[in-house]
């Protein structure tokens, strides 16, 4: 028996806000969309932690037995700069302004992208189709929606007509929303607009004379709307009907609230059974943003090159931090929040080395069996990570008190305890033992605080040439100290 016929997985479906029983359409078989990301500048933190949580999601389906078709998008063209159909292409905007071509501006930040992703550990989606690679299937999903009724030409482009599918169906159902409130919360058309109505959205746009990305199409030259690539995608690779649709909380609306309604006019079919939304990330308690300075990267965050940070923390650590909060809910990140995970996810890990040097024999009263079922059954509840990683502490006390010669376990029971820990540390939350690399990193560390160490016995002697050859030689070689209050702290560029 699949180990998801034994566990009944209940999840939150933003769509009808209640938890509910996971049912495959097609168990084994599960389909999972996830909205990815806009290749035009380096990867947010926060759009990590979303893809992430949903590498977990992943990963865990994968544990229970399923076989997951999991389709992430590059969004490569499409996307304005504002949500009202107005403004610059993202990527046609970089291009414009680094005088390249658009696809070196997606070559870049796809690489780099992958690159990062590649360093949470977090497993490729199975898919990752882009929309430049879909115009075909978009254009013609753009002709079955006017075929429906629920969309319409003007001088070149075509637009999704909101009210018209609202008769019968509820635009802002997933986001909460009345089409009352939103018309009453959009300014009134200023006579220039050749929308219909100002809640209507482009599903094909037409390109103007300096837009740089576009295609012919039925409606002339131009470019397809930024929501509509994942309607189509994902009715492509996983059907018209598919199982759970991902992304983060921001996406709700207009984005996937259109997609909803794309794919009804489209298909007549509901497409996604469950909607699940990933929560947003905080920095010190206030919204990351680039205009507030109130920001951090993830190379920021790896190396400790930021004014944030007291140094830099391995992706391992990251992720553990990431999953000590549940993906739904809100978090928030701090040096000291940092430090205190990298204590946690050691005293795991090295919780992990000691199990497997366990041997059976003598009486304990930890009851594995017992321990097991709260470790699914907290994943089992929504993948309530913080309550699993509360488990596997559970089991680290444990160990750490047992008798390395008679742990008190049976046989049956520690190999069923390695097994488990095993399989929910690397395979269900996706960390990874430090490696070599960081083995490095720890000596790279070690011979860093005896250079810091020299150079104050020379500051304090008043041997300034000897100082500051130290600081010189190693700013040569890229790596930068940082005197503060505390001491001195160094950087590698
Ligand atoms: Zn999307």
């Amino acid at each position: 028996m699949a180990l998801y016929e034994e566990n009944e997985l209940y999840l939150y479906n933003s769509l009808t806000r209640k938890k509910e029983k996971f049912e495959a359409l097609n168990a084994p078989l599960v389909g999972m969309y996830v909205c990815g990301p806009t290749v035009y500048s380096d990867v947010h933190l926060g759009n990590c932690r979303t893809f992430i949580s949903f590498d977990m999601v992943y990963r865990y389906l994968t544990h229970l037995g399923y076989k997951v078709r999991y389709v992430r998008n590059i969004t490569d063209a499409g996307h304005l700069e504002n949500d009202a159909d107005e403004g610059e292409d993202k990527i046609g905007k970089k291009a414009r302004l680094e005088e390249l071509e658009p696809m070196e501006i997606v070559q870049r930040y796809t690489l780099g992208f992958r690159e990062v992703m590649g360093k949470f550990n977090a497993i490729p989606p199975s898919i990752e189709p882009t929309a430049t690679g879909h115009i075909i299937e978009q254009i013609e999903t753009v002709k079955k929606i006017m075929e429906a009724g629920m969309a319409y030409e003007v001088n070149g482009s075509v637009y999704f007509d909101v009210e018209q599918y609202n008769t019968d169906n509820h635009y802002g159902k997933l986001s909460g929303r009345k089409i009352e409130e939103l018309q009453s919360g959009t300014r009134e058309l200023d006579g220039q607009s050749e929308k219909r109505n100002p809640l209507d959205f482009a599903i094909w746009k037409k390109a103007s004379p300096a837009h740089i990305m576009r295609w012919n199409s039925p409606w002339g030259e131009g470019f397809p709307g930024w929501h509509l690539e994942c309607s189509v995608m994902s009715t492509k690779y996983l059907g018209e009907q598919f199982d759970i649709h991902g992304g983060g909380m921001d996406l709700k609306f207009p984005h996937h609230e259109c997609e909803i309604a794309q794919n009804k006019a489209a298909n007549g079919d509901e497409a996604v059974r469950y909607w699940m939304h990933g929560n947003m990330l905080t920095l010190n308690g206030q919204r990351m943003s680039k205009s507030t300075g109130n920001t951090l990267n993830p190379g920021e965050l790896f190396t400790g090159n930021t004014d944030k940070l007291t140094k830099g923390f391995a992706p391992s650590v990251v992720r553990f931090f990431m999953m000590q909060a549940h993906y739904a809910s809100q978090f928030d990140f701090s040096n000291e929040a940092l430090l205190a995970a990298e204590k946690g996810f050691n005293r795991l890990m090295e919780g992990w080395q000691k199990l497997q040097q366990l041997r059976s024999g003598g009486t304990s009263d930890f009851n594995v069996t017992q321990w097991k079922q709260a470790c699914y059954a907290a994943m089992n509840d929504d993948f309530n990570t913080p309550i699993l990683i509360a488990h596997l502490f559970e089991a680290v006390r444990f160990v750490n008190a047992a008798d390395p010669n008679a742990s008190g376990l049976s046989d049956v029971d520690l190999d069923s305890l390695q097994t488990s820990m095993h399989a929910f540390i690397f395979d269900v939350l996706g960390l990874e033992e430090a490696n070599e690399q960081e083995g490095q990193h720890n000596k790279l560390d070690g011979v860093m605080e005896l250079l810091i160490k020299l150079r104050k016995a020379a500051r304090d002697d008043k041997n300034w040439a000897l100082s500051d050859k130290i600081r010189d030689e190693l700013d040569a070689l890229g790596i930068q100290l940082k005197d503060g209050k505390d001491g001195t702290t160094y950087s590698i560029n």
